[in-house]
């Protein structure tokens, strides 16, 4: 499968998508719009400033949004 780079314009992020080559435009897993896709790899853009690892805002991402449902579950507990 090949894999492909996108950048999403609305959140601003970098997303390493494997899919065919027929497929349809991924949507960004942040905010559901549709990615752009990266012509040239951002790695050439710089050799001094190194890109943030792919994953990692999705993975942080995920779970901050896990920690928050939690916590306010635990609320929502205390409550009662
Ligand atoms: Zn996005």
């Amino acid at each position: 499968m090949p894999r492909y780079e996108y950048t999403c314009g609305t959140c601003d992020t970098n997303h390493l998508i494997h899919h065919g080559m027929h497929d349809a435009v991924p949507l960004c897993e942040l905010c559901g719009k549709e990615l752009d896709r990266r012509v040239s790899g951002f790695r050439t853009r710089s050799s001094t400033t190194s890109p943030p690892k792919i994953g990692t805002v999705t993975e942080d991402f995920i779970k901050t949004a896990r920690d928050d449902l939690k916590q306010q579950k635990e609320e929502l507990e205390d409550n009662r």
